[in-house]
């Protein structure tokens, strides 16, 4: 399989201004070719981009910038999307490059003023202006396509007066109140998926980087786009001021996370489930035991350089809580998945966090339970079915299990056989699956949803559904026509 890349294309453009700043561009550049007064909006954007970062930072790079907008917008679906080369983002670089601008610029101011009798000043400084805006047009725009869309802003002399000032802003009191960040309501919550840095046009990550203090990203650089904001998967975040972050971390709810622990683990099995899925058994180091609950899940380290984890229902535990076992699909383009399937064999460490999660814990003292699950969303349903009929042995469920599964093909099914023996054994679990796509004589042809529609539940049924987004709404939303209260229907997404 070939190699996936890290970074991700994706919207960047959340306003009217983002999408159409480019026009402005175009106009400067180009028809102040022509018209060199047009040149003469450079400078007021200049002022308003100078004013803006003594409160907020880079915000104006990410909001307004008619360069930004040009790259993010139009360049971005033509670009290579490739890491920029730290040297381009080197401190010595974004220094000698600020230098080179601004001595350029300056020698060509006096050779206007000494021209002054031949071109009219109006003339000569749009010109320089337009000319300079049509440089950064043509530079900038070649690297956006050969290496990713903001290359330019790492070493841009504008970003550079921005970071300076912004720092004076700082020392001047003015940023108070006035300076949003990046947020994180708690870090407890965050994956460390990595998402945010995958999508961020400056190529940061600020899943590593909030502060112990306030769950802020504080570096100057970050252009306050929104890309991150709007792309984490668990939407734990909002651009904030210091007052607001400090709210967030008091008030977010931390239910299912606060017996999560860091550990280190030795894959001891790997079995090949389906075609592109594996199940992983795992015994934990260092004679840690993971006290587990059915529908949890686990965050495993995918890529130590960057600090990645995916999280992994637990599909299958040990009584001891020692070994755990979890089951991945490796998706076509999943950065984490496939190493995971080329990386990590028989004897490979890996290191973990959890257990975790809230929205699947199954509350066994029910006596009416329905999972829905569809594609993976059903390895939950594996550890949560086995250990309430067979492996709590404070008390083995009596109540009524309903299972219904979706898969597109016969061949996708996994823990067929578990669901199935565990059917025989315990008359009160009922086991439905659906197939989507395949021809089967002997098994319910449709989706896991075309069951549900069909099935008589009872309101007091405590409902439990995994899997995609399109499928748990179509789910709530039949649930919520049989008389089921939303407050009984827990989901969890695992797409990201
Ligand atoms: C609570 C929870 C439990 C979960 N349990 C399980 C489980 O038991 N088993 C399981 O297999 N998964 C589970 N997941 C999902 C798992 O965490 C990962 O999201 C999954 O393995 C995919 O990760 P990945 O890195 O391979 O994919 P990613 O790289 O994160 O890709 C995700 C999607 O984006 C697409 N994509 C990737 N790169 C690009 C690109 N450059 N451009 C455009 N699109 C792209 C991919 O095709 C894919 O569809 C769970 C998730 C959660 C939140
Ligand atoms: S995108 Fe992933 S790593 Fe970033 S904050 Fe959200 S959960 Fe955490
Ligand atoms: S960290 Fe987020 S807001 Fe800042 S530049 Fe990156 S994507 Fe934009």
């Amino acid at each position: 399989m070939k190699r996936v890349s890290f970074f991700m294309k994706t919207i960047r453009a959340f306003s009217t201004v983002r999408k159409s700043a480019w026009l402005v561009t175009l106009a400067v550049a180009v028809g102040g070719q022509f018209y060199p007064p047009l040149g003469l909006l450079v400078p007021l954007i200049m002022i308003s981009l100078m004013g803006m970062s003594l409160f907020k930072g880079r915000y104006w790079c990410g909001n307004f910038c008619p360069h930004g907008s040009f790259f993010d917008f139009l360049l971005l679906p033509l670009s290579r999307n490739q890491k920029i080369p730290g040297l381009l983002a080197s401190k010595i670089t974004v220094v000698l490059f600020f230098v080179f601008f601004m001595f350029n610029l300056t020698r060509r101011f006096v050779a206007a003023f000494q021209n002054i009798e031949q071109v009219s000043l109006v003339d000569s400084v749009g010109t320089i202006f337009s000319t300079t805006y049509l440089m950064v047009l043509i530079a900038g725009g070649l690297l956006a396509v050969i290496i990713s869309p903001r290359t330019w802003c790492q070493f841009c002399p504008m970003g550079s007066i921005q970071t300076l000032l912004y720092k004076l802003g700082k020392a001047l009191g003015l940023t108070a109140g006035r300076d949003k960040k990046v947020t994180v309501n708690h870090q407890w919550l965050c994956h460390s998926c990595g998402k945010c840095a995958r999508v961020c046009p400056m190529q940061l990550a600020p899943y590593r980087e909030f502060t112990v203090s306030n769950n802020q990203f504080n570096d100057e650089r970050c252009i306050r786009c929104l890309t991150c904001i709007n792309n984490c998967p668990l939407r734990i975040l909002s651009l904030a001021d210091a007052a607001e972050a400090g709210t967030l971390i008091k008030e977010t709810d931390l239910e299912g996370f606060q017996e999560s622990d860091n550990y280190r683990g030795e894959i001891i099995r790997v079995k090949e489930l389906k075609k592109n899925i594996r199940e992983f058994t795992i015994n934990l180091l260092d004679s840690k035991s993971m006290k587990l609950a059915p529908g949890q899940f686990i965050l495993v380290e995918v890529d130590e350089k960057r600090g990645l984890y995916r999280a992994y229902s637990i599909s299958s535990a040990g009584k001891e809580g020692t070994e755990i076992g979890i089951t991945v699909k490796r998706l076509e383009n999943g950065y984490g998945s496939n190493l995971l399937f080329e990386k990590f064999n028989e004897g490979a460490l890996l290191k973990m966090k959890g257990p975790m999660g809230k929205e699947l814990l199954i509350e066994s003292k029910r006596d009416k339970l329905l999972f829905v699950a569809n594609g993976i969303g059903i390895t939950p349903f594996a550890y949560a079915t086995k250990y309430l009929l067979e492996d709590n042995n404070s008390s083995k469920f009596a109540g009524e299990i309903t299972l219904l599964y979706g898969v597109r093909h016969e061949e996708e099914l996994i823990y067929d056989d578990l669901f199935s023996g565990l059917t025989i054994k315990h008359p009160n679990l009922h086991y439905y699956k659906a197939l989507s796509r395949a021809d089967s004589s002997s098994t319910k042809r449709g989706y896991v949803t075309d069951i549900l529609k069909e099935l008589e539940i009872d309101p007091f049924t405590t409902v439990y559904i995994c899997g995609t987004k399109e499928m748990a709404n179509r789910a709530m939303k039949i649930l919520s026509e049989k008389g089921i209260p939303r407050k009984s229907v827990h989901y969890e997404s695992i797409t990201t």
